[in-house]
């Protein structure tokens, strides 16, 4: 009799795609034996089991979907190496209630400060926190733009981008664009604008973008939309890599040159 209901229990976790449950389901009763469990108490372990493997479940392939390049976390961010970041600001963005209100975030900073660590870092935080999210460099945003508009496919891919709750810009202004290109990417921010999160790495301060867009008027209407609902980051200082060559003895700073 019990091996029926037990059959059927196996059943029903099938059908209502209770798997962990299913997987674990003589365990559960064991342990529920054997620490003297109340029903309620098994009830509670056994959803609790579920919805945190379904949980990991989401994360991890919600992750797989994001297309980071590296791992990174914000546990393994040394905040005191970049004493000008706002630990509390960071906190809160780990929240993911940035994303849920639609506003931007832009982090800004000179090479190796750890910008591309703290996208990937904040971006794998705003999973856990629920939402879809979607990392891509500036240039392979800009390429896949550009080849689908010469190819006919240019709304498809605006979609696409469109799409994910957060989508991550990292290493604006590393390379000039040109004006088509700047602007399939104001088309992109137009799109995403109050909508969705974007997150943009930028070793160009504003006052730069006219520069890096070709077009002042475009640079400017662009970050008029991205700055509007935004967290700003000012990275200051010296790159990471150098601080710890510098720290292990294996590169010094030059010597300042005396004026002659
Ligand atoms: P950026 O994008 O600003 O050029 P990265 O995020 O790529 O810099 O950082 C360069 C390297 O240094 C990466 O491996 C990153 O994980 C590491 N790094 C930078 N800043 C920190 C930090 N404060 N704590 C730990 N690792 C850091
Ligand atoms: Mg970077």
């Amino acid at each position: 009799m019990s091996e029926l209901v037990h059959q059927r229990v196996l059943e029903h976790c099938k059908r209502l795609r209770l798997g962990a449950v299913a997987a674990r389901l003589d365990n559960l009763l064991d342990e529920a034996t054997r620490g003297q469990m109340t029903y309620l108490d098994l009830l509670d372990l056994a959803f609790r089991t579920e919805a945190e493997s379904k949980l990991d479940r989401r994360v991890r392939m919600g992750i797989q979907i994001a297309h980071f390049p590296v791992i990174k976390t914000l546990d393994g961010f040394d905040y005191s190496a970049q004493p000008s970041i706002d630990q509390g600001l960071m906190r809160e963005l780990s929240t993911g209630r940035f994303v849920a209100n639609g506003h931007n975030v832009l982090l800004f900073g000179p090479p190796g400060v750890g910008k591309t660590h703290l996208a990937i870092a904040l971006g794998r935080a705003v999973i856990q926190a629920g939402y879809t999210v979607l990392f891509v460099t500036a240039t392979e945003l800009l390429a896949a733009l550009d080849r689908a508009q010469s190819e006919g496919r240019l709304p498809d891919k605006l979609a696409h981008y469109a799409k994910p709750k957060l989508l991550i810009i990292d290493e604006l202004g590393y390379l000039p664009f040109d004006k088509k290109a700047s602007h399939l990417l104001f088309q992109l921010v137009v799109r995403r604008y109050e909508r969705t999160s974007t997150m943009i790495t930028t070793n160009q301060p504003v006052t730069q973008w006219g520069t890096v867009f070709g077009d002042e008027m475009m640079a400017a209407a662009m970050l008029d939309r991205l700055l509007h609902h935004s967290y700003a980051v000012t990275i200051q200082g010296e790159s990471y890599r150098m601080r710890e060559k510098r720290k292990s003895g294996l590169w010094k700073p030059p010597e300042p040159t005396t004026p002659k």
